[in-house]
């Protein structure tokens, strides 16, 4: 067995990888994708002390990092089931879809999660070429452009007052008849004189020129007619889902899904931890992700130096 097993090979597993084998403990990751999310996005601004790298590169730098320690990586090996030790100090077990279980005195979580997609036609195609989702990351590269949000609940609206302060125009559009966001962050847009608010919209494409995104059309639902926005860019804030669907019930999940931990990387069962975006964390990124992960492994050693010797 492992004495640190990790699931998850994004930002935070990588993270908890090194900070667990520079403990001389015998740690294992197992990742379907290692690199994660960053290896979906290409410009990435604010990985402090960095100031400008891409995604593929931050990724490769993650696994040669890791490299450097004896460290078990197991790549493309996505898990199926988590079994939690029945007595404190006993094996957790995580079994892969290849039939293989592996198990470890610990465990740390850092399977991350996808952004919602609208699933429209050019959406897939202007994939950071003008289609956004994160504000924090990728709203200044849209400085002094007119942009749209897709979605009206809190991370929609947040994102398009986030976003009124730096480019020139905002759109927001959103399916139901009202916003969903809370009343006081409604407010706030409200009063912003650059934001342009649909309701009863569906997006239906994303167009673009073949290199960037140029605009997007819209159904409105109440006189079925389909509109054009000319835009550069299009942030779209339907949901981000923490990828925890294999845990079940194994331990406790938020009401969206995201695993419950405290502020030391515990779950609900002792000595099973997690990291990163997979978590009730609030805030999703890189650097977050990272201090989460070295945060779970540091906890997941003080908990193995209290277990009985083996
Ligand atoms: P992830 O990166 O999601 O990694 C999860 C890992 O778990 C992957 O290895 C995955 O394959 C694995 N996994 C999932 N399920 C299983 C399973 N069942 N079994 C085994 N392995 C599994 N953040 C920034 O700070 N700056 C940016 O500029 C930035 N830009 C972004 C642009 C885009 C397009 C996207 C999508 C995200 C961006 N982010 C950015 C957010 C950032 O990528 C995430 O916050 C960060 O990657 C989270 O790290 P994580 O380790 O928690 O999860």
């Amino acid at each position: 067995p492992f004495d640190v097993l990790i699931v998850g090979g994004g930002p935070a597993g990588a993270a908890a990888a090194i900070y667990a084998a520079r403990k001389g403990i015998r740690t294992g990751i197992a990742a379907e994708r290692f690199g994660g999310q960053v290896l979906d996005t290409m410009a990435i601004e604010n990985f402090v002390s960095v100031q400008h790298t891409e995604g593929p590169k931050l990724a490769a730098h993650l696994e040669s990092h890791v490299r450097q320690y004896d460290v078990d990586i197991m790549n493309l090996q996505r898990a199926t089931a988590l079994v939690p030790a029945t007595e404190v100090g006993g094996l957790h077990r995580v079994t892969l879809e290849n039939g293989a279980t592996l198990s470890g005195r610990t465990v740390i979580l850092s399977p991350g999660a996808r952004w919602r997609q609208m699933g429209v036609p050019g959406e897939d195609a202007y994939k950071n070429k003008g289609v956004a989702y994160c504000p924090h990351c990728d709203g200044p590269l849209f400085k002094g452009k007119r942009v749209a949000v897709i979605g009206g609940g809190n991370s929609g609206v947040e994102a398009a007052i986030d976003l009124a302060g730096i480019v020139a125009h905002v759109t927001l559009i959103e399916y139901d008849a009202d916003l969903r966001a809370d009343a006081v962050l409604q407010r706030k847009l409200a009063s912003l004189p650059n934001v342009r608010i649909v309701t009863s919209a569906l997006t239906t494409e994303v167009t673009g020129d073949g290199e960037r995104v140029t605009g997007l059309t819209y159904r409105d639902r109440n006189h079925d007619t389909l509109h054009e926005v000319a835009l550069e860019g299009v942030f779209v804030q339907i949901g981000l889902v923490p990828n925890t669907e294999w845990l079940g019930d194994a331990l406790a999940l938020s009401p969206r899904g995201e695993i419950e931990i405290d502020h030391r990387g515990h779950t609900s069962r002792p000595g099973i931890f997690a990291a990163g975006d997979a978590t009730t964390e609030p805030f999703k990124q890189i650097v977050v992700a990272m201090g989460a992960g070295s945060t779970a492994a540091l906890a997941a050693f003080d908990h193995l130096i209290r277990l009985a010797p083996e």
